[in-house]
């Protein structure tokens, strides 16, 4: 959440900002703001709204100057107003901040500040920072990178921040706790990023910076060191990213260029690792760890949202494959709860972005009480891959769409590959292995299919668009596909929607069924179809209209649902890839139908860095 980009060097830094937060907007889109260092001194615009609003305020009269900074804000503490927007000055507007995060102790802190005469325009959590330093330097008369460091130091809570001054223009400080920052390594230019979308298209020489880490930046070059002071030689990384890969290449939205290119994604991440032939799967990333994961006492999933989804269909997977208990939490309560963790518990960690907050703080906890965890992430490099012992990446490329598609069926894949690794030689057989070899590789293709019926599914999103409400029910592995179906339609198309266990319906949920009530039925003929038809019988006796997805050549439910969505048959504990997918279109059609912002949802933002 919250985008920042920084720029320092010889070509002018306007467009190159405007143009980062232009890739960072998935991350915020409440205000967009710059502050550029010129020949007049500090220069800021910044507005509510996004960042072609402050192009518009910007237009003919551009900032000129070779080194700034630019944000784009998902408010934490104050409206998305004018003031609110980030970047912030200092009094007298000498130097500027731009803050992706949240500093808890802002309200003793600014108390403090007031006292001694200070006065705050804004209602945020930043500007008690740049008061901060203002008074660190005030009493001390450091250099502003010391002053930064300094009052840092002072700060609780999260922060990924930079800073530029009229009073030094060869200097840009960014430093970071709790929310991601890189910096990328140009020809006498450096570039500062929340994530690498803003840095790919001038440099693939990246510095991953980690928590509590600072970088004084100049033109002849740059030095990074901790909060605390000492100084750090960092190593330098290739970035994988191609800049097509974070473009449109043609679509109306980024969902719906990812919702298609799962078929490509899912190959991409099983690539080198699904081995068919040999009865085997590879997965490099975890080859030190396997065997203590395999002989897990319990393996803890935690995750957030869509993450936490796959994470219920991973629940399902080992337990019925590995024979492995797994239980799954949401990384928010995890943290919280003082959990019950004990040797022989691993704990395995998703999350695309690598960045969540909520998430990142189950891996510290996990590993302060000496637990191992393992991640899954998407975003190379990212501070939970970091962090964690072990972990395998999703190879799906970049998700820039808010609403999470590709990663979701990648993360199920990789779920898919680590249950059968763990029960490689164990409790399945090499030719059950085999089998469930092939049909996982066969994969790709059936999700192909799948979306070849996307004009179907656009003349049934017709039908429903104006619905205000939608239940969403699966059985089985099928069960954390209705409850992601459920969050992507309320994600994008701001309708109330609902996933739970088909046969859970009559504990409740059926009280709300009427002529008006969407019922979404996955109902793919594997080990609980008979039950699930009991349910559409259910549902259909009082009158609710029902939407089936089944398996092609499945003809037994025409005359008990509205419509019915035939998909290619695959092994039982595959099917989740294959049925996640109309559902993902459904909730895309609809909300472009009723003119929802489908790449960025209202109140929402990708990579969800404060807790
Ligand atoms: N707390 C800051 C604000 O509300 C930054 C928010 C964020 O990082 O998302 O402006």
């Amino acid at each position: 959440m919250c985008g920042i980009v920084g720029y320092i060097g010889t070509q002018e830094a306007q467009s190159i900002l405007i143009n980062g937060l232009q890739r960072l907007e998935y991350r915020g889109y409440d205000s967009a703001g710059v502050a550029i260092i010129g020949d007049d001194g500090l220069q800021i615009k910044k507005t509510k709204g996004k960042v072609h609003d402050l192009e518009s305020t910007i237009e003919g009269a551009p900032l000129q100057g070779s080194v700034g900074i630019g944000h784009t804000r998902w408010a934490t503490h104050g409206p998305p107003n004018d003031v609110n927007a980030h970047p912030h000055d200092s009094t007298g507007s000498t130097f500027a901040l731009v803050h992706n995060g949240i500093i808890e102790n802002y309200n003793a802190i600014r108390k403090k500040l007031a006292e001694k005469g200070y006065t705050f325009q804004s209602d945020t959590d930043t500007e008690v920072l740049v008061r901060l330093i203002e008074d660190v330097r005030r009493a001390t008369d450091l250099p502003l990178e010391e002053a930064v460091r300094q009052a840092l130091t002072q700060v609780v809570g999260t922060y990924g921040i930079a800073v530029v001054s009229e009073e030094d223009p060869d200097l840009l400080i960014a430093a970071r706790k709790g929310s991601p920052l890189i910096l990328g390594i140009g020809d006498g230019e450096y570039f500062i990023g929340s994530d690498a979308a803003p840095l790919v298209e001038h440099t693939r020489q990246v510095v991953y910076l980690s928590d509590g880490e600072m970088v004084t930046v100049r033109r002849s070059g740059y030095t990074v060191r901790t909060i605390d002071n000492v100084e750090l030689e960092k190593e330098v990384h290739e970035l994988e990213w191609d800049l097509s890969e974070i473009q449109k290449g043609g679509y109306d939205h980024f969902m719906l260029k990812e919702i298609m290119e799962q078929p490509t994604a899912l190959e991409d991440c099983m690539r080198g690792r699904v081995l068919p032939d040999q009865q085997q799967i590879t997965l490099g990333g975890l080859h030190q760890v396997i065997d203590d994961l395999r002989d897990a006492d319990r393996i803890i999933i935690a995750a957030c949202g869509t993450s936490w989804h796959s994470g219920l269909v991973g629940e399902y997977l080992i337990e019925s494959m590995a024979r492995i208990p797994v239980e799954v939490e949401y990384a928010s309560e995890f943290r919280y709860r003082n959990p019950v963790l004990r040797k022989g518990d691993v704990v395995l960690v998703i999350s695309q972005s690598g960045e969540t907050a909520d998430t990142l703080a189950a891996v510290r906890e996990a590993r302060r009480r000496g637990i191992p965890c393992i991640g899954i992430c998407n975003v190379v490099g990212s501070t939970i891959a970091r962090e964690t012992d072990a972990g395998v990446y999703l190879h799906a490329g970049p998700e820039i769409g808010v609403a999470s598609t590709k990663a979701f069926t990648a993360q199920v894949t990789v779920l898919t590959m680590l249950a059968l690794k763990l029960a490689e030689g164990r409790t399945l057989s090499t030719a059950e292995m085999a089998h469930n070899l092939q049909a996982l590789a066969a994969v790709p293709d059936k999700v192909r299919e799948v979306l070849a019926m996307d004009e179907e599914i656009e003349d049934m999103a017709n039908v429903y668009r104006y619905a205000a409400n939608f239940l969403y029910l699966g059985r089985g592995y099928n069960f954390p596909v209705a409850l992601e179906g459920a969050l992507k339609l309320k994600e994008i198309s701001y309708i109330h929607a609902e996933g739970y266990p088909a046969a859970e319906m009559k504990h409740g949920p059926i009280a709300l069924i009427d002529r008006f009530m969407p019922v979404v039925f996955i109902a793919m003929k594997d080990s609980t179809y008979d039950k699930v038809v009991s349910n559409i019988e259910e549902v259909a006796a009082r009158d609710g209209s029902v939407i089936a997805i089944t398996d092609e050549g499945n003809g037994e439910l025409d005359d008990l649902c509205e419509y019915v969505l035939r998909i290619p048959k695959t092994e039982e504990f595959l099917t989740p890839l294959l049925t996640a997918i109309p559902l993902q279109l459904l909730s895309y059609h609809i909300a472009v139908m009723r003119g929802c912002h489908v790449d960025q949802p209202r109140n929402l933002a990708k990579s969800v860095t404060v807790e």
